[in-house]
């Protein structure tokens, strides 16, 4: 798989081990890949296909399953066999908690349809039995060349690190809080258990490591410590980040600031759609996350002003919110015929006090009229005016020019 534009030089990654999960590179100074998750029940073969299929349309570059029985290891397979039919070679991750040993032990095509295995030390198992079930898991990784997520999560973390570090921070001269001893938790458990997945035989280079928790500063201070402690890659999201422009902000907020630090090697962005809605909004988030803060261009992308008391217009609204539809609706079979249209700008301006300068930065600009202007829209293409667009047939003027200008600016890929 390509992925598109590489990493800014301004941004490395910290952590410099690489992972190769199917054909997807992660770590290592690869570009941040963007994964997801589906929502279906996995034993549902031709629905999960069609939501990993729907989800990486939509970029996502990993999809994780959950594989939870007997029905799910079954399906697994079935679901890559109808992908690979699909022309879909997308990496599968297979979430496994409390059962994975045995699942993976009893259904061995389902280990080798999938391209990496993530585990939950917290849910490996308990007592005595987490350590053989968690080098069963491993010894099967290592049987079919698979990578692993460790993937510690603040709502399951392993109870005994937990008591095993509230006891040290109680010896201490000076205990820390509750709070830093949950996350120094979550830390521990994550490199011990990947320590010992490299002592039961894994690969330094087949361990992929997170600890997820729900807060946004907690977020930061663990993937902060945890880089500085190992050189793993490492898979970024806020947990449970919830619905609409909360989750959407609150998931930004922490993984802005860590994705700027150089800490996280591939993402995710945990919401909880809508009823009714597209699971396929957390993978445009985490593409504009990484597109907006310039890390990689997945998509062209629209300026658009707010509008404000000079155009009582909501025309520009709606050209501005047609034109992203259009151009991310347009972005599969582009992508397949020209290099580098990703990198486009565009921007749609309400009036003429920044209108015609914001148009001029972008790659085409148009500056629609604002309340009491000429009704005129000046189109800008490289910074220079071309035509003034008039009449009802503004927006579908527009598209025209952007299809000519991707036809004729990006090269045609060979073949
Ligand atoms: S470009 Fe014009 S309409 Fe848009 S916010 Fe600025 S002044 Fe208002």
């Amino acid at each position: 798989m390509t992925l598109s534009s590489p990493i800014s030089a301004a941004l490395p990654r910290r952590n410099t081990r690489r992972v190769h999960v199917g054909a997807v590179v992660v770590g290592g100074g690869a570009p941040v890949v963007v994964q997801s998750m589906t929502n279906t029940d996995t034993a549902d073969i031709l629905g999960t296909a069609m939501q990993v299929a729907e989800l990486a349309r939509a970029g996502s570059e990993m999809v994780r399953i959950t594989v939870n029985n007997e029905d799910a290891a079954r399906a697994v397979p079935h679901i890559r066999d109808r992908l690979l039919a699909l022309n879909m070679d997308v990496p599968l991750v297979g979430d496994f908690h409390y059962n994975g040993h045995t699942l993976l032990t009893k259904y061995p095509a389902c280990a080798e349809a999938l391209a990496k295995l993530r585990i939950n030390p917290g849910n490996v198992g308990a007592g005595s039995k987490r350590d053989p079930q968690f080098a069963a898991i491993v010894e099967i990784a290592c049987k079919y060349d698979k990578p692993v997520r460790i993937g510690v999560n603040w709502g399951s973390l392993d109870p005994s690190v937990l008591a095993r570090i509230m006891d040290q921070n109680a010896s201490r001269a000076e205990p820390r809080d509750a709070g830093a001893v949950m996350r120094e938790a979550l830390v521990v458990s994550a490199l011990e258990s990947a320590a010992k997945a490299e002592e039961y035989g894994l690969a330094g280079d087949r361990i992929i490591l997170s600890a997820k928790v729900s807060s946004v500063q907690d977020l930061i201070a663990v993937y902060r410590d945890m880089a500085l402690r190992s050189d793993y890659p490492l898979h970024l999201g806020l947990t449970e980040a919830g619905m609409g422009s909360k989750g959407i902000v609150a998931s930004t907020a922490a993984l802005a600031i860590l994705l700027q630090e150089g800490i996280g090697d591939t993402i995710r962005i945990s919401l909880t759609p809508e009823p009714g809605g597209s699971r396929t909004q957390e993978v445009v988030v985490a593409q504009e996350i990484l597109q907006t803060m310039g890390l990689r261009a997945f998509t062209p992308m629209v300026t658009a002003c707010p509008g404000c008391g000079r155009t009582t217009s909501t025309f520009f609204q709606e050209l501005a919110s047609g034109i992203q539809g259009y151009v991310r609706e347009q972005m599969p079979r582009w992508r397949e015929q020209y290099d580098g249209v990703e990198n486009m700008t565009l921007a749609v301006m309400g009036c003429v006090v920044n209108g015609p300068g914001e148009s001029k930065h972008a790659n085409i600009g148009i500056s629609l009229p604002g309340t009491g202007e000429t009704p005129a829209a000046p189109v800008f293409v490289d910074g220079e005016k071309t035509v003034t667009l008039r009449g009802d047939n503004i927006a579908a003027e527009f598209k025209a020019i952007v299809d000519d200008y991707v036809a004729t600016r990006y090269v045609k890929k060979a073949g």
